[in-house]
């Protein structure tokens, strides 16, 4: 099996996430010709079959429909993450682009517009995503390709651990659902521990949802199984409280960078396990 990895191709984004860790430098993201270089690094190596488009929010990298459009021609199976609060946007994302991707990933931690706000995964005008919107969302991809697989995250802290979001799930018939536990972040800048998550608040999350989608996927802990390239194209190491530069992408072949990085394979496969993607 191929292994997915995960561009970070910006980090601008509209909503300002608490607990958000896409704050890995202060730069501007990299030019469209050295993300395509960078995906034909990546071909390369034979190393990789799937792309997820993460950020900041991907919608915003400016050359993102022809980024994408690359990709899928170079035949990866494409996915992407997002806040969902701008695929609508025909600017942004022209609707055919729903047809290039195998999953649409939209993070969605919470049904209550007062937590989102608490949390900020808001835009500026405290404008958050409503059910009616993230259900258009959803109809829409589907129109455009029916066979697109819809997936949530769900980010668990300390604000919606007491929640129910069952409806959500049994309503707009879930593929996949990844409940995330909080990692803590602190780079001396930055930092989400007043968030955090005990274990028992997190279990007990999962456990009251463990039948909103076919494929449930509880994420304790990410560490060295996530395949990750900042905003700069470069491949992270999240051990520890802070993240460490493993290698240039831009500089480096792909298969002289991914040996140095400690690649946890065992728990990668393991959350594959279930369901393919
Ligand atoms: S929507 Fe995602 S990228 Fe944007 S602030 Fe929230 S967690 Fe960070």
């Amino acid at each position: 099996m191929g292994l997915k990895i995960n561009l970070h191709i910006t980090q601008k984004c509209n909503y300002r996430c608490k607990y958000c860790f896409a704050h890995f430098a202060d730069r501007e993201d990299l030019p469209l010709e050295s993300w395509k270089h960078i995906i034909d690094n990546i071909k390369q190596s034979g190393e990789i079959d799937a792309i997820n488009f993460a950020g900041g929010e991907p919608v915003l990298y400016r050359g993102f429909h022809e980024l994408m459009e690359y990709a899928y021609r170079q035949g990866f199976q494409l996915s992407i993450i997002s806040n969902g609060s701008l695929m609508m946007n025909p600017i942004l994302m022209p609707h055919q682009d729903f047809a290039m991707l195998d999953t649409l990933g939209i993070s969605v931690d919470s049904v209550d517009s007062k937590t989102l706000v608490a949390l900020g995964a808001c835009n500026a005008s405290q404008e958050v995503l409503s059910y009616d919107r993230l259900a258009t969302l959803i109809r829409t991809a589907r129109e455009w390709n029916p066979n697109i697989r819809i997936k949530l995250n769900t980010v668990i802290t300390s604000l919606n651990s007491g929640e129910d979001l069952s409806e959500i799930g049994q309503s707009l018939s879930i593929d996949r659902w990844k409940m995330l536990r909080m990692k803590l972040f602190s780079n001396g800048v930055h930092s989400n521990a007043d968030l955090v998550v005990g274990d028992e608040a997190f279990s007990s999350f999962v456990d009251r949802h463990r039948d909103v989608s076919r494929d449930v996927v509880p994420e304790n802990d990410l560490t060295r199984s996530y395949i990750m390239v900042d905003n700069m194209g470069r491949l992270l190491d999240d051990e520890g409280m802070d993240y460490r530069v493993v290698g240039s992408l831009v500089d480096e072949d792909f298969s002289s960078v991914f040996p140095r990085y400690h690649f946890d394979r065992e728990t990668y496969e393991s959350r594959y396990e279930v369901a393919a993607g």
